[in-house]
């Protein structure tokens, strides 16, 4: 299992097109409601929503440049999403308050170096594939996509940190785990998340959408696994299968057999 965090996010394909400006757009104007109070939202009904605004003023004086129009215990602003075809959810939707900001953030797991990383310290045989610079893994059990794969440099490097052979060799990974993916077979889409926010070590994440599955494009498809059922475990393994033996088609190796 990999251990990164779960917050997850990505564009939606969406995002601009005209319909869904216009949604957005429906929404100015209406009141707000009262700052301080988790606002309730009826995410089906454009009638039912209230509007909670940020007020404009600094309230922590942090010092901090992008955190000056946040005030803790408040609510933000309702989020566009909630009118996409792709949100999961309908019914009541209450935002959490803002919490107080945490300066300087917890150290990310790993931070102290190679010995204290989960990710180093991960024998070859925990990867579905590996090569001399690079190694991917995959969850523990089943999810509710075919697959969620992450893709790790094997030696202790964030993204902002990697040496430049390794930058170079990144578009091309990405590129071959994409194409691995796609090949297990019905497959619309591969998105690619930088999660793991908790973590020092790089992981990227790698999602399929079946074909048809038009209800999960874009930013929530990540969200949709985890309200899908799992997989069942024989496809899971196929997919994985069939994952892992297009991706060796590359090169670099298999370190277990596939189930
Ligand atoms: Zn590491």
């Amino acid at each position: 299992m990999d251990n990164a965090t779960s917050s997850r996010n990505i564009l939606p394909l969406a995002k601009t097109s005209p319909r869904r400006l216009a949604r957005s757009g429906s929404n100015r104007g209406r009141p707000p409601a009262g700052i301080g109070s988790p606002a309730p939202w009826d995410c089906g009904s454009q009638r039912a929503f209230r509007y909670a605004r940020i007020r404009l003023m600094p309230a922590h004086n942090l010092g901090h440049p992008h955190l000056d129009q946040m005030v803790v215990g408040e609510t933000g602003r309702r989020p566009p999403v909630v009118d996409w075809d792709n949100f999961p959810f309908s019914g009541e939707l209450v935002i959490k308050p803002f919490e107080q900001p945490e300066l300087p953030e917890p150290p990310r797991h790993g931070a102290a170096g190679p010995a204290e990383c989960q990710s180093c310290n991960r024998p070859d045989s925990d990867y579905l594939w590996v090569d001399d610079n690079w190694r991917v893994s995959t969850t523990a059990e089943p999810p509710g996509l075919p697959a969620i794969v992450f893709l790790h440099p094997r030696a202790h490097h964030d993204l902002g940190d990697l040496t430049p052979p390794l930058v170079a060799e990144l578009g091309s990974m990405i590129f071959r785990v994409e194409r691995a993916y796609t090949a297990i077979g019905g497959i619309a889409r591969v998105h690619m998340a930088r999660w793991g926010d908790g973590g020092a070590h790089l992981h990227l994440w790698f999602y399929g959408r079946p074909e048809g599955f038009v209800q999960a494009r874009g930013t929530w498809l990540a969200t949709w696994d985890d309200i899908l059922p799992p997989q069942p475990e024989a496809q899971w393994r196929e997919n994985l299968r069939r994952f892992g033996e297009a991706l060796l088609a590359g090169g670099g190796r298999i370190p277990t057999a596939m189930e």
